[in-house]
C-alpha cells in the first residue's frame, strides 16, 4: 500500500486513464479515505476539461501541471503514449474543415460577382428588347395594311378652298371639280371664268353650286373650242351668272 505522497504523482495519470488497472484501483481505494485527493482529482479532470473547450483556455492548476511534468518523467512510456494521442493526420480534418470553408467563401464571393454581371447583362438585354419592340410597333403602324391614316390640321382654321380645271382645246371639252367651298346664300351662285392669253375678256364657263360638304363638279363637252387659257378663275355671281366676272376673285390657278 502506497502512502497519500506516492498516490497525489500518479492522479493526473489516472484522471487521464492511463495508468495500469491494479494502480487504478489502488487509487480508487485511496480517494474514498482522502479528501484532498479527490479534490485534486476533480481540479485536474475540470482543468482537463477547460483545455478540450478551448485551445488557449485556462491554464491547468499549477500543482496539477508539476504532477504531470514529473509523471511524464517518472512514466516515460505510459506518457509518450500521451502525447502521441494526437498523431499528425488527426488535423487533417480540422485543416480540411478550413480549408473547405475558405474555398466555400471564394465559391460564394464568385457566385456573387457572376450574379451582379448576369443581372446588368439581363437589364440590357431587356432594355434592347423594348427599342426593338418599340421599333417594330412603329414601323407596324405607319405600314401594315390594316392601319388607318389620319392628316390632322389646325382646327381653327378652315381648309382652302381648291380647285382643278381640265381644258382640251381641240374638242372644247371642259371638266372642273372643287373642294372646301364655302356655302353661298340662294341667290348666290359660283361661276367659272377661262381668263385668255391674249388679253380678251374673260369668257364664261359655266355655274355651280357646292353640296353640303362643299364639293363641286362640272362637266362641260361644249365649252369654247381653240382658246388658249392664261388661267381658270372663280367668282361668286348673282342666281343666273354674270356676262363678266364680278369681283374679287375666290379663286385662280394659272
Ligand atoms: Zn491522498
Amino acid at each position: 500500500m502506497r502512502d497519500h505522497q506516492q498516490i497525489a504523482d500518479d492522479l493526473v495519470l489516472y484522471a487521464l486513464h492511463e495508468l495500469p488497472e491494479e494502480r487504478t484501483a489502488e487509487i480508487l481505494r485511496h480517494l474514498q479515505e482522502c479528501q484532498e485527493c479527490r479534490r485534486e482529482v476533480n481540479e485536474i479532470t475540470s482543468g482537463m476539461a477547460m483545455l478540450a473547450l478551448s485551445a488557449v483556455g485556462s491554464a491547468p492548476p499549477q500543482r496539477s501541471r508539476e504532477r504531470l511534468l514529473k509523471a511524464i518523467q517518472a512514466e516515460p512510456r505510459t506518457a509518450r503514449s500521451f502525447v502521441m494521442r494526437r498523431p499528425w493526420w488527426s488535423f487533417v480534418p480540422s485543416f480540411a474543415a478550413v480549408l473547405l470553408a475558405l474555398f466555400g467563401l471564394m465559391l460564394w464571393r464568385e457566385n456573387t460577382v457572376l450574379r451582379r454581371k448576369l443581372d446588368a447583362s439581363l437589364q440590357q438585354v431587356d432594355a434592347r428588347q423594348a427599342a426593338l419592340d418599340r421599333s417594330q410597333m412603329v414601323l407596324e403602324a405607319l405600314t401594315s395594311p390594316e392601319s388607318a391614316h389620319f392628316a390632322l390640321v389646325s382646327t381653327k382654321s378652315l381648309p382652302v378652298p381648291e380647285g382643278k380645271a381640265s381644258y382640251v382645246r381641240r374638242t372644247g371639252t371642259l371638266v372642273f371639280t372643287a373642294q372646301h367651298l364655302e356655302a353661298l346664300p340662294p341667290q348666290k351662285i359660283y361661276q367659272l371664268w377661262l381668263i385668255p392669253t391674249n388679253g380678251s375678256a374673260p369668257m364664261p364657263c359655266g355655274t355651280f353650286k357646292p353640296d353640303a360638304h362643299g364639293n363641286a363638279s362640272m362637266v362641260m363637252p361644249n365649252a369654247e373650242k381653240g382658246a388658249w387659257p392664261r388661267m381658270f378663275a372663280v367668282t361668286v355671281e348673282p342666281d343666273g351668272g354674270s356676262e363678266t366676272p364680278t369681283m374679287p376673285i375666290v379663286m385662280a390657278g394659272a
